[in-house]
């Protein structure tokens, strides 16, 4: 299909769209979806009268799912618009299936961390995006008399670090910070999303492994130096910290791109006694194992990290038992300079996977190869991270009543990821070269073509989003 005809669907407000397998709450099934002025008005029986509306059919072998959600996207712009930006990062996602994300305070300059450096942010993304965007706003050292400002200017919640960003306008916290600003957090009802590593157990992991290297000529090449850098023990005591302060403030929390198996029984026990505390985790953790990267493979390099194919599969047990609640992308891009490719120094590279575009089928083909059903891999990837920031009233599901964001997916066709394909800024992914299963073959935002087999609807159709809109 071509840009022109994307063009013209846009305008057709009114229409039916049926499929023999439709995602909707209660599971899969036939059904049509009557979407009149961007919004979804009936869920009805799949040979239901049509009203005289144009009737879209989807083939038997392709999926109706609801538009995805990924409330965990580093797009830089303004200030570090080489690295990403709203315009690409915004067409990789409505090529990915994602219609709704929530962007990072940080690496953007300025980070989000004031009521007018928000403005600088949404200013800088009006009228480029493809999909519906939200922002993040930064918890750092003394910006608590921001954040009200900020949640009253639409932020879906505050991120903070407690370790060092890799940015330095976002700095980390300590426990006093958290312990002055959660209880404002908890007054005010925002949610807390927390980079969970603490400084002490890298810093003497780093030094150990430094001592070590001295010895060995290229050591920082191979991925396990790397690894032994990043320890288990930095994020499980951060979990614990998060768990205590959660328990003392009862500001909702959320730990962002969970990697180590170690701590998800803090998870599953924080859980279980009740606490507002969820978790994610990301489709790298859930695809590669540290046995299997190449030396030099700067493009594994993310932190935490890429951990032993054990631990992945620790992963996998904790979200089919619900100790992990979703999965979104951390897609966090840099120039390919700063992934020092030819060098391979994994010390010494920028650490963030860049995979926007690539989740839904990243993620459906670990999860089909371990009997997860569509249905299960639609809540991790749209209904519990619209869940999450409060929009489930309007994204993440197929009713009546939400947004007419969906996919059509093919999920038996395979792929192999060419750089080409990537409508990322840099092509730059561990998954190059991989056969997935799963093809995004068209999504609609409110109702319009977005995006068919390659070809992008010319006028970005995304809104810009507040907190407070979706319920
Ligand atoms: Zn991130």
């Amino acid at each position: 299909m071509t840009v022109a005809n994307l063009t013209a669907h846009k305008n057709e407000s009114e229409f039916v769209i049926r499929a023999r397998r439709v995602v909707v709450p209660a599971g899969c099934a036939p059904a049509a979806v009557h979407v009149r002025g961007g919004r979804i008005v009936m869920v009805g029986e799949f040979d239901g009268t049509t009203h005289g509306r144009p009737l879209v059919e989807v083939d038997d072998a392709a999926i109706l799912l609801p538009g995805l959600v990924d409330t965990h996207v580093h797009i830089n712009e303004p200030g570090r618009t080489d690295w990403e930006g709203f315009t690409t990062a915004t067409r990789a996602a409505a090529a990915g299936g994602v219609t709704t994300l929530v962007e990072m305070p940080l690496n953007s300059i300025p980070a989000t961390t004031t009521r007018e450096s928000l403005e600088t942010k949404r200013a800088a993304a009006e009228g480029k995006c493809h999909v519906d965007v939200g922002f993040w706003g930064g918890v750092v050292p003394g910006n608590i008399a921001e954040l009200p400002r900020m949640f009253a200017g639409g932020v879906f919640g505050f991120k903070c670090f407690l370790v060092p960003s890799g940015v330095d306008e976002f700095e980390h916290v300590t426990e006093a910070d958290l312990r002055a600003a959660m209880p404002e957090l908890a007054r005010m009802g925002a949610l807390l999303i927390v980079h969970a590593e603490t400084p002490a157990p890298i810093e003497a992991a780093l030094a150990a492994v430094e001592h070590a290297s001295d010895d060995e000529d290229n050591s920082a090449r191979r991925y396990e130096t790397f690894l032994r850098s990043r320890p288990k023990a930095a994020e499980d005591e951060a979990v614990r910290l998060m768990v205590r302060l959660c328990r003392e403030t009862g500001a909702r929390t959320h730990i962002v791109h969970h990697s180590s198996s170690a701590s998800l029984q803090l998870l599953r026990a924080a859980k279980a006694e009740g606490l507002p505390f969820t978790a994610e985790t990301c489709p790298h953790y859930l695809t590669f194992a540290a046995e299997d990267v190449p030396d030099g493979a700067t493009e594994f390099k993310c932190c935490p990290p890429v951990r032993e194919r054990e631990n992945r599969e620790r992963l996998w047990d904790a979200l089919a038992a619900g100790a992990l609640d979703m999965i979104v992308s951390d897609h966090s891009p840099c120039p390919p300079e700063l992934k020092r490719r030819e060098e391979g120094d994994f010390l010494k590279a920028w650490g963030g996977i860049a995979s926007l575009q690539l989740r839904l089928p990243a993620v459906w083909t670990e999860a089909r190869a371990r009997g997860h059903s569509i249905e299960r891999v639609a809540e991790w990837v749209a209904s519990a991270p619209a869940r999450l920031v409060e929009l489930d009233g309007r994204k993440g599901a197929i009713r009546a009543g939400c947004d007419a964001d969906l996919v059509v997916f093919r999920p038996d066709e395979q792929f192999r990821v060419e750089p080409e394909l990537l409508e990322h800024r840099h092509k730059l992914t561990p998954y190059a070269g991989r056969t997935l299963s799963g093809v995004v073959e068209a999504t609609y935002l409110r109702g319009a073509k977005i995006y068919d087999r390659g070809a992008f609807m010319n006028e970005p159709a995304g809104a810009l989003l507040a907190r407070g809109e979706g319920r």
